[in-house]
């Protein structure tokens, strides 16, 4: 139905139109909420109304038909409401215990032809939720990674913790496929960072025809970009000249500049950084430190990057206390046990040295070596 000022059809409607009845009835006035089981949530409304939640994992690109199924579900058990998370798991919301577990009970019971889930219930609590991340190497032009690849992969290895709690607090992984992180990785307890490892290439062929070349010098936070004159076919012609050794391969400059691709074979692969969070449960939100510095790209099961996520999440598993969160875990042991317990190499590339107060820690020096 037409709202009220509107005058296009342009972005989402307003939220409350699609709020479930009784998410509209209770709006602001929940009580509390618990996890029943993994996957299943119970919120509790001032008024004494119960909303269950069902949820299941999805994927970040779905089919029309996956999406149609999720939609008849929805039309069966919850009066055709159902909503996505940021983590694109999707929630069913009914208003009654029995309702919740005929529903739980179906989506479990819907399988693809070779027998994996469909609708996996799960993504709760102190476990491992869907991961976030990025649009990887179809979507975008400065992937260092692919996403959808490296995620599936890393989701099947951990898919247990999907469906079980069993782990001392939630543990949210995320995967950007540059150092741009549109993926939120900087605050993930383990984070998968696509890096470049080679400064761009230079089409000089291209460069005066594709590029606003001030835009790409411009571009460049290390300076290293400057515009020059080059030899091409006996003619001079603008293009630019990049001082490889203040490069950091961030790509920034390709993104002003069609013609300075960076992706490289050999070069680009996986950094793994652990220990960030958002929430302020215990200890202050706080960053993801770099403790792998490269892992190759192994498509299409990427099996060096899975079998070090899960090796990490495993001797996390074994060793934190309940309730903390990696990177609590991690800063209560101390770095420097934290490398020795997980057997991670310790190299200097991942001495700490953000320039922010909060890190003046000992560990910005170059001492910080074992
Ligand atoms: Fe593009 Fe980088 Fe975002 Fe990946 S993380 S989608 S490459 S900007
Ligand atoms: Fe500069 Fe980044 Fe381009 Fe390197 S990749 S030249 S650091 S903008």
């Amino acid at each position: 139905k037409p709202m009220e000022g509107r005058i296009t059809d342009i972005g989402p409607h307003k939220y409350d139109e699609y709020f479930p009845p009784i998410i509209k009835n209770n709006f602001g006035k929940w009580l509390y909420h618990e996890i029943l089981e993994p996957g299943e949530l119970l919120h509790v409304a001032e008024s004494g109304d119960k909303c269950y939640t069902v949820r299941v994992g999805g994927t970040r690109t779905m089919s029309i038909t996956l999406i149609r199924e999720l939609c008849d579900i929805a039309d069966k058990y919850c009066g055709g409401y159902l909503r996505w998370t940021t983590r694109n798991n999707i929630e069913f919301m009914v208003d009654s215990e029995n309702g919740m577990k005929a529903l739980r009970d179906d989506l479990n019971s819907r399988k693809f032809d070779g027998g994996s889930f469909k609708f996996p219930v799960g993504g709760t609590g102190a476990g491992i939720s869907n991961m976030v991340h990025t649009q990887g190497w179809v979507h975008c032009h400065t992937p260092a990674t692919d996403a959808s690849g490296p995620v599936k992969a890393v989701m099947d290895v951990v898919f247990e913790d999907f469906k079980s709690m069993r782990l001392p607090a939630p543990v949210r992984i995320a995967l950007a496929c540059c150092i741009n992180m549109c993926g939120a990785v900087h605050c993930s307890d383990i984070g998968l960072v696509g890096i470049h490892r080679k400064p761009p290439m230079i089409d000089h062929e291209w460069t005066d025809q594709l590029c606003e070349i001030p835009l790409a010098v411009a571009a460049c936070p290390t300076a290293a970009v400057r515009p020059t004159k080059v030899e091409l076919d006996g003619k001079k012609v603008n293009s630019i000249a990049i001082k490889n050794e203040r490069c950091m391969y961030c790509g920034n400059c390709y993104t002003m500049c069609p013609a300075l691709p960076i992706s490289d074979g050999e070069g680009d692969g996986i950094a793994i950084m652990v220990g960030g969070k958002v929430s302020n449960r215990i200890s202050m939100p706080k960053f993801s430190k770099v403790v792998v510095g490269y892992i190759p790209n192994e498509p299409p099961r990427w099996p060096s990057l899975t079998k070090t996520v899960k090796h990490i999440v495993e001797v996390y598993a074994a060793n934190a206390n309940k309730y903390e969160r990696l990177g609590d875990w991690a800063e209560r042991i101390g770095w420097e046990t934290f490398f020795k317990m997980t057997g991670l190499e310790f190299t200097h590339h991942l001495i700490d040295d953000f320039r922010d107060p909060a890190y003046y820690t000992w560990r910005q020096s170059t001492q910080f070596k074992f």
